[in-house]
C-alpha cells in the first residue's frame, strides 16, 4: 500500500517510515502541509495518509477538509497524528474529515492495527466501486450478443456527433438489418436464430476499425458508429461486412445457413446541425431503400435519394 507520511518533525517521519517500509508499504514522505496537499491531488496519489496536525503551510485538519471537498470516486483514508489529547480536539479533527486520530507518543503496534483497519476500509470501498462499474457496464450491454444495447449505442451516436462537430470531422453510421430473419427462426428454430445473431455480430466486429462501435438497436437490427469516416469509406466497410456475412454459412446444431443483410448508411455531412435523430432517420431511410431494392445490398443516404424516395 502506498502511504503518505506528512510531518515537519524529520525524526517522527523516520520513526514511521522505517517500520512501515519493512512491512512492505511504499512510503511517501513530506515535511509540510502544502506538499502533502499537492501529493494527495496527484493522479496516482497515496490513498492512505498519516498527517501531523501542526505543520508549516497547511495544517492536518485543513488538508482533511480540502481532500473531502474535492473527493471524487477515489477515497482517501486519513489519520491525524498529534500531541493534542483534548476531547474537543479529537472531535474537531474527526469533523474536519479525518477517519482516525492518533496521539503522540504512539505505540507502533497500535498504529499498525489502525493501518490494517484502514486498509480493510479501502478494500471494501474499492470492491464497491468495481461492483458499481460492473453493473454500469452490464446495464449498457446487450445480453445475447455482448454489443452495446439500444440505450448505449444511442449515447455513442450522440457523443461521436458532438466530437465530430468539435473536431470538424465526419462521422458515418450504418444500420444493419438481417434479411428475412423471421423465416430463419421459423425454419430452424429460435436457438439457431440466436446463434446466427451472435455469429453475425462476431464477424462484423472482426471487420471494424478499433474505434468503431457496434450496438444492437433491437431484434435483428444493429447500428455501427464510424468516427472520422466519410460516406464513401463507410460504404466500403459496409460492403465488406455484407460479403463476409453472406459468403460463409452460419453453422449451428448440425444445420447451416447463408444469411444476407441489408445496410443503410448516412453521414453527418448531410445533417443540419448534426442532430443524432436526423442522422439515424437518414440511415433508416437508406436501409428501407435497400430492403425495397431486393435486400442483400448497401444503400447510402443522399438528399437526392430522399427526394426520389418521397416521389
Ligand atoms: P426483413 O428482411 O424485412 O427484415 O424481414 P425479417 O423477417 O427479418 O423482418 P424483421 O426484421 O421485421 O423481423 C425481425 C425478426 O427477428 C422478428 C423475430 O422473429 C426475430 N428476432 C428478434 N429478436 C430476436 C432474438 O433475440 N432472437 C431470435 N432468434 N430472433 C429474434
Ligand atoms: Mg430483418
Amino acid at each position: 500500500m502506498k502511504i503518505l507520511i506528512a510531518d515537519d518533525d524529520a525524526v517522527m517521519c523516520r520513526r514511521l517510515e522505517v517500520p512501515l517500509s519493512e512491512c512492505g508499504h511504499e512510503i511517501v514522505v513530506c515535511f509540510n502541509g502544502t506538499d502533502a496537499w499537492n501529493i494527495l491531488q496527484e493522479p496516482d496519489a497515496p490513498r492512505l495518509a498519516i498527517l501531523d496536525w501542526m505543520m508549516p503551510g497547511l495544517e492536518g485538519p485543513e488538508i482533511c477538509r480540502r481532500v473531502r471537498q474535492h473527493e471524487t470516486d477515489r477515497y482517501t483514508y486519513m489519520i491525524l497524528l498529534t500531541v493534542r489529547v483534548d476531547q474537543s480536539d479529537i472531535i474537531d479533527g474527526i469533523n474536519s474529515g479525518a477517519d482516525d486520530y492518533i496521539t503522540k507518543p504512539f505505540d507502533m503496534m497500535e498504529l499498525k492495527a489502525r493501518l490494517n483497519a484502514a486498509m480493510r476500509n479501502l478494500r471494501v470501498h474499492e470492491d464497491l466501486l468495481a461492483a458499481q462499474e460492473m453493473l454500469r457496464e452490464e446495464a449498457m450491454r446487450d445480453g445475447l450478443t455482448g454489443t452495446q444495447n439500444h440505450v448505449a449505442i444511442m449515447e455513442t451516436v450522440k457523443q461521436e456527433i458532438a466530437r465530430s462537430s468539435r473536431e470538424q470531422t465526419e462521422v458515418s453510421i450504418a444500420i444493419i438489418d438481417l434479411d428475412k430473419f423471421k423465416s430463419v427462426n421459423d425454419t430452424h428454430g429460435h436457438l439457431f436464430g440466436d446463434e446466427v445473431l451472435r455469429e453475425v455480430v462476431h464477424r462484423i466486429k472482426n471487420h471494424l476499425r478499433a474505434y468503431d462501435t457496434i450496438g444492437r438497436c433491437g431484434g435483428d437490427e444493429f447500428l455501427i458508429v464510424m468516427p472520422d469516416c466519410s460516406l464513401a469509406e463507410a460504404k466500403v466497410v459496409a460492403e465488406r461486412i455484407r460479403e463476409v456475412i453472406l459468403q460463409t454459412p452460419v453453422v449451428a446444431d448440425q444445420k447451416e445457413f447463408n444469411q444476407s443483410i441489408s445496410i443503410g448508411i448516412a453521414t453527418t455531412k448531410d445533417v443540419t446541425f448534426t442532430r443524432p435523430n436526423e442522422l439515424i432517420k437518414n440511415a433508416d431511410e437508406a436501409l428501407y431503400a435497400a430492403k425495397r431494392a431486393g435486400r442483400n445490398c448497401v444503400v447510402a443516404y443522399s438528399p437526392d435519394f430522399a427526394q426520389g424516395a418521397a416521389q
